[in-house]
């Protein structure tokens, strides 16, 4: 059985959500995953980091934190902010909502890592940050 664990920690500035996102691509290599499934990982990664600095510190700098594991061909992602949290999750998760309309926000962060991942779920409430949980399943290579 295959297990790999990756912790990332940073700022959460716009310089670091690249970051972040190829070094989770990088982590999920081991997996032979093809180029669709690795460009899902990171479009859902760069979502949800990105989420962190506009929405949860948004004028602030504050800590991301970004933890993957490995088990077998399964790739689950965590992504934590200590930030403003999210005080209704059903009705963030909709297509189109955003509380940011007027910095040119579609509303279609959480919509992209729902439909890119193959697990999705968010925890959060007002004032307590916020946790995003995706996974994908790597589909196996035949020899
Ligand atoms: P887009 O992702 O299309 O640029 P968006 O970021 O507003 O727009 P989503 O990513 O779907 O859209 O997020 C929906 C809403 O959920 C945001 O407008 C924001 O209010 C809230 N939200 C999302 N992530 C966080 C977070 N980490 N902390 C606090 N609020 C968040
Ligand atoms: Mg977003």
């Amino acid at each position: 059985m295959s297990k790999n664990y990756l912790k990332l920690q940073f700022y959460s500035l716009p310089q670091n959500q690249a970051f972040a996102r190829d070094a989770v691509a990088a982590f999920c290599l081991e997996l032979n995953p093809s180029l669709s499934a690795l460009s899902d990982v990171k479009t859902a990664v760069s979502e949800a980091v990105t989420n962190c600095t506009v929405h949860a510190y948004r004028e602030e700098r504050g800590i991301v934190t970004v933890e993957c594991e490995i088990e077998d061909n399964v790739l689950h992602i965590k992504v934590s902010d200590t930030g403003k949290g999210i005080p209704d999750v059903e009705k963030a998760v909709q297509p189109f909502f955003t509380t940011l309309p007027s910095d040119e926000r579609s509303g279609m962060g959480f919509t992209i890592m729902q439909t890119f991942m193959d697990e999705f779920s968010v925890d959060s409430k007002s004032g307590g940050g916020t946790v995003v949980y995706m996974a994908k399943k790597f589909e196996t290579e035949v020899a």
